[in-house]
């Protein structure tokens, strides 16, 4: 089968690799679309610290497909049947585990990273991802390139669930890349009235307003504090939550909000300069800084089954699709920042 092969940083391959062969107690899923991440990308750049040098990987954790083949001991799962995956596995033992949280298992699996992942034509799903969970069906109102993309989706809603939103909130959603744009759906979704999204690009503004926002902001015409204050009458939002990895956006988030305000650090600064947090607002005005990442099992579910109502379309958000082969073109195209997500189709 084919299949995207990282070899080393700055290294993919397609290569002819066999099928895997699965265990009585696993899945085999024939892949239809796995989405471009900027995990991959950053993958691609550095590397990642569970993928020893050396080691080849098949990079790809947003993943829908059918399923192919399925071990004699498996429940609950038939050959043909729909399914995306939840790509941490956690270790179903440790603390974070036993609350639900297999995003912070510090013994974690994940497909794309310790496992194989979705640029491949079959990819094995190992029995301890069916039993925790990792493996959901998919209804057939969504397509796999939306099964796909709910991963970063349900990691936007484990972001929103910090910071508790409100309908009479008003949320700020700094950046308007695929992650903004989801936030902006699920704060809408969650019935949040105001919900306000800053770019510099004007094209992604656009499909963030068709993704629900209803206040979008051009930080190279205005300035978003200025406005934010406009909109809210002096008083500042409610929830800011950062969606681009630079240390000045987190540090001015505390600017943005009002008494009992909350910022979720959803995108993280990798090498950059940490930036110094305004402790005073915090202390005098009750504001609370939160941070996520990743997702849950539960927080996957719950998205999937968001995505599956009729008055939600995830369409606007992928914006190009290549064949397995022009991975590299993928890949460029989804660092450029050009469009929104970047899907690999296989027929
Ligand atoms: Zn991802
Ligand atoms: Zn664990």
């Amino acid at each position: 089968m084919r299949a995207a092969v990282f070899r080393e940083p700055g290294v993919i391959e397609i290569d002819d690799i066999p099928v895997p062969v699965i265990g009585s107690d696993e899945v085999l899923v024939r892949v239809r679309a796995a989405s471009i991440c900027g995990t991959d990308l950053r993958i691609m750049k550095h590397g990642h610290f569970r993928l020893p040098a050396g080691q080849h990987r098949v990079l790809g954790h947003e993943v829908a497909g059918e399923i192919a083949e399925a071990g004699s001991e498996v429940r609950g799962f038939a050959v043909g049947d729909r399914v995306s995956v939840v790509p941490n596995v956690g270790c179903g033992r440790c603390r974070m585990c036993r609350r639900g949280l297999n995003n912070l298992c510090p013994d974690y699996e994940a497909f794309g990273i310790t496992m194989d992942g979705g640029f491949e034509e079959y990819m094995r799903v190992p029995a301890a991802a069916i039993a925790r969970g990792n493996l959901m069906h998919v209804p057939d109102v969504l397509s796999f390139e939306e099964a796909a993309i709910l991963e970063p989706m349900s990691c936007c809603l484990h972001g929103q669930r910090k910071v508790d939103l409100q309908p009479d909130d008003v949320v700020v959603i700094v950046g308007a890349g695929p992650i903004g744009c989801f936030h902006a759906l699920l704060a809408k979704q969650q019935g949040v009235q105001t919900v306000i999204v800053s770019n510099t690009r004007q094209p992604r503004l656009e499909i963030a307003r068709r993704m629900g926002a209803d206040i979008t902001i051009n930080i190279s015409e205005q300035d978003l504090h200025e406005e934010v204050l406009r909109i809210t009458d002096g008083e500042g939002a409610d929830v800011v939550i950062t969606c681009v990895s630079k240390p000045d956006v987190i540090a001015g988030a505390s600017d943005l909000i009002g008494r009992l305000g909350r910022i979720n650090v959803f995108s993280g600064l990798g090498d950059q300069a940490r930036p110094a947090i305004d402790v005073n607002s915090l202390h005098y005005l009750e504001q609370t800084v939160t941070g996520t990442t990743g997702s849950s099992v539960r927080d996957y579910a719950d998205v999937l089954a968001m995505a599956a109502s009729p008055n939600v379309d995830l369409s606007p958000v992928i914006t190009d699709r290549f064949p397995l082969e022009d991975i590299r073109a993928a890949m460029a195209q989804s660092a450029s920042g050009t469009g929104m997500k970047s899907v690999i189709l296989f027929d």
